[in-house]
């Protein structure tokens, strides 16, 4: 049988989606450095109706991208914050060709790629049955991890939200982005990564458990500072 995983394991376990968000969590932990996620950044500045806030609400809902003026300047602003100066990881950003070429101008360096590749039919099953309790940040998912009882938080037994960009029509669009937009850079990081080469490229099978998927991820990276997590979703 299985052996059991240990209860702080089992917290880890429970997180879903295995995606760029959650591994980049456990690598900024791991490595004590903190989590730039452009998304993350983009949403509570929505949450707060701030001006950029307001400007950015229909895009995000869309699932289109937001302009990458917007990006480099979020982006800029966040490193240099003082917990930025032994490093950083990026989570979804850059995220276009041009964002990549706007980081080049800003000497920001990015010295590790990491690639979570999954099927699109796969992100789509995993993207559309996420759930979330807000205030806590707890996901779940309506068939891998369904909650107690449907449609409410297991500690609190308040409702759970679907991420507007969630549902199932918006995330194909976001395929269809991650396709004609990011997957250009990736195959860019993909050709200038050679031995001797500042940026090193990995791809990491985004199949199997979270904790499966971290342990690959470790071994690949040594303790360098910064860091791209990149995927589909
Ligand atoms: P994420 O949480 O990384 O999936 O990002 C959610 C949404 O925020 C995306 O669908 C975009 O609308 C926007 N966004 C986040 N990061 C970027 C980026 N680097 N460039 C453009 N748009 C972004």
């Amino acid at each position: 049988s299985t052996p059991k995983p240990s209860s702080a394991a089992s917290d880890v376990y429970k997180r879903q989606g295995a995606g760029k968000g959650t591994q980049a969590d456990l690598i900024s932990a791991e490595l004590g450095i903190p989590k730039i996620s452009t998304g993350d950044m983009l949403r509570s500045a929505v949450a707060s109706k701030s001006d950029l806030g307001n400007r950015v609400e229909d895009i995000l809902n869309s699932g289109k991208l937001v302009s990458d003026d917007i990006i480099i300047e979020l982006v800029n602003d966040r490193i240099n914050q003082s917990d930025c100066k032994t490093g950083y990881l990026f989570d979804g950003v850059p995220r276009t060709l041009g964002q990549a070429n706007l980081f080049l101008q800003n000497d920001i360096e990015v010295k590790k790629v990491i690639d979570i590749s999954l099927d699109d039919e796969l992100i789509i099953k995993r993207m559309s049955g996420r759930r979330f309790h807000i205030a806590s940040g707890r996901s779940y998912h309506i068939e891998f991890n369904p909650p107690k009882a449907k449609g409410l938080d297991d500690e609190t037994g308040e409702p759970l939200i679907q991420r507007p960009d969630d549902n199932e029509e918006t995330v194909k669009k976001r395929l269809k982005i991650y396709h004609e937009q990011t997957y250009p850079l990736v195959e860019l990081y993909k050709t200038i990564s050679k031995p001797g080469s500042l940026t090193h490229y990995v791809e990491i099978d985004g199949i199997g458990s979270i904790i499966d998927i971290q342990t690959q991820i470790s071994e690949n990276i040594e303790r360098i500072a910064q860091l791209l997590v990149l995927s589909r979703l």
